[in-house]
């Protein structure tokens, strides 16, 4: 296949818009609609072909400028479409669980009013705007043959008022994704062959790369890997101890604490954070204790909180040696 730059007479650092431009001009004089010499329509096809080719290598070098050289001369070796890279939002619950999901990929597709040349063709022919009917364009170097209507001053294409010209349509298609378990933040989940298409049918599509977006959460925050969840505790039960069962995406999560004072606690449970996935293990679950105080105590039960009170305060050096040292201060100073 000659150089697509040449075929369209472009230079190798033509933009985008000049592609288009380009293709479009030519693709005037070539179309098989208005041209009937034989080879028109093959002409045509490489072209289009020459088009699409540059274009996508266009898009593939603006994709991902951070992927390293080795994988970027990977894909160079094995030519295939561009990338197309998308944020994809996903509950917490859909992180640690995975499951499935749809997802609508708006992608571009051949403009079905002009099959995807950007022209459309008039019945009735009329002058040619850009010379005005002479066939000829004023520049620089004097009078030039008008390249929009080869020289005929008059057209019988206009640029398709489907697509203003571009030749392409954007069209959502619907994909379902399959989601593993243990997605975080920033990761990336990499659907082979659900980019855009080569402009080679030979080579394959490029991939369809999300991008993970993890949704706010009234109960759960995710840290990394690491699972937080703030969670209200009774005071006494943190002081005593024992088994409190803590909510978790997958349901609830039992953890036991140790006796300890309650303001200020972290519990660190391993491996009950974001569940591991590849090389990564998985994270940790930790559960803030918000200790919570009773209120409102009714005569009787301050009577026994009152009794229990009396019975530390009588053995005042082993629970509470900081009171039992500042009695001890109070009572050398007033000797
Ligand atoms: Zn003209
Ligand atoms: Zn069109």
């Amino acid at each position: 296949m000659p150089d697509a730059h040449h075929l369209l007479g472009l230079q190798p650092d033509a933009s985008a818009h000049q592609i288009r431009r380009a293709f479009r001009h030519l693709a005037m004089r070539w179309h098989p609609d208005r041209n009937p010499a034989p080879d028109a329509a093959e002409h045509f096809k490489r072209l289009r072909q020459a088009h699409d080719e540059l274009l996508a290598a266009l898009n593939a070098s603006s994709v991902e400028p951070n992927a390293d050289a080795a994988s970027r001369a990977q894909a160079h070796a094995e030519a295939r479409g561009a990338d197309l890279e998308q944020v994809l939002d996903l509950d917490i619950e859909q992180c640690f669980l995975g499951g499935r999901c749809e997802l609508g990929v708006p992608q571009l597709h051949p403009c079905t009013h002009c099959a995807g040349t950007g022209i459309e063709t008039l019945t009735v022919s009329r002058m040619c705007e850009p010379c005005r009917g002479s066939g000829r364009i004023r520049t620089a170097k004097g009078l030039v043959r008008c390249t929009d209507c080869d020289g005929r001053g008059y057209s019988s294409a206009r640029a398709c008022t489907h697509c203003a010209g571009a030749g392409t349509q954007t069209v959502e298609r619907r994909l379902e994704v399959r989601i593993p378990p243990g997605m975080a933040e920033g990761d990336e989940l990499r659907l082979a062959g659900e980019g855009r298409p080569h402009a080679d049918p030979r080579h394959r599509p490029g991939d369809l790369r999300l991008r993970i977006r993890c949704r706010p959460h009234a109960l759960f925050r995710l840290e990394g890997r690491n699972l937080v969840v703030r969670h209200p505790v009774s005071a006494l039960r943190q002081l005593m101890g024992g088994s409190v069962e803590v909510p978790h995406p997958g349901g609830f999560e039992a953890i036991m604490l140790e006796p300890a004072a309650p303001s200020g606690r972290r519990i660190h449970v391993a491996g009950a954070g974001l569940p591991a996935k590849g090389n990564k293990p998985a994270g940790e679950l930790i559960v803030e204790l918000e200790p919570v105080w009773p209120r409102n105590l009714t005569p009787s039960q301050r009577t026994r909180l009152q009794a229990l009170e009396n019975e530390l305060v009588a053995d005042a050096a082993s629970h509470y040696p900081e009171l039992a040292q500042a009695h001890t201060f109070a009572g050398d100073a007033g000797r």
